[in-house]
């Protein structure tokens, strides 16, 4: 089972910001922002590689609850980032489709 398989399970502890039926949202263990969460689907995808046109309404939810993390915690003037890296020169390290909320201090583009 996946990292992130684990963390929907709770076999893996992580500090759930909210949670609902295909959803989780959680704090990155290393994060590189004041607010750096992580939203995945409890469905295992390994990434966007892997998604199909059936996807397509988790996957808006996916930005929505992203949304939700950044609102509540207080981005929405200042501004934040979603990021969704997918395969080797993105850097994705684990293969289970999560959105990065960045926010609290202000970013490069392009990214590096
Ligand atoms: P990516 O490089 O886009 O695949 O992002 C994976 C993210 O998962 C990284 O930002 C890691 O810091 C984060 N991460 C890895 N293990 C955990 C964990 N147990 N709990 C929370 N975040 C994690
Ligand atoms: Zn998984």
């Amino acid at each position: 089972m996946c990292l992130f398989c684990k963390v929907v399970k709770k076999e893996i502890q992580a500090k759930i910001l909210f949670e609902d039926d295909d959803l989780v949202a959680f704090s990155d263990i290393r994060p590189v922002a004041p607010t750096h969460a992580l939203v995945i689907p409890k469905r295992h995808i390994e990434s966007l590689n892997h998604a199909s046109p059936d996807d397509a309404a988790l996957l808006g939810r996916l930005l929505v609850a992203a949304r939700r993390v950044a609102g509540e915690a207080g981005l929405d003037a200042s501004g934040w980032r979603a990021v969704i890296n997918n395969g080797p020169d993105a850097g994705q390290t684990v293969f289970h489709v999560h959105v990065h909320v960045l926010g609290g201090r202000s970013m490069a583009w392009p990214p590096g």
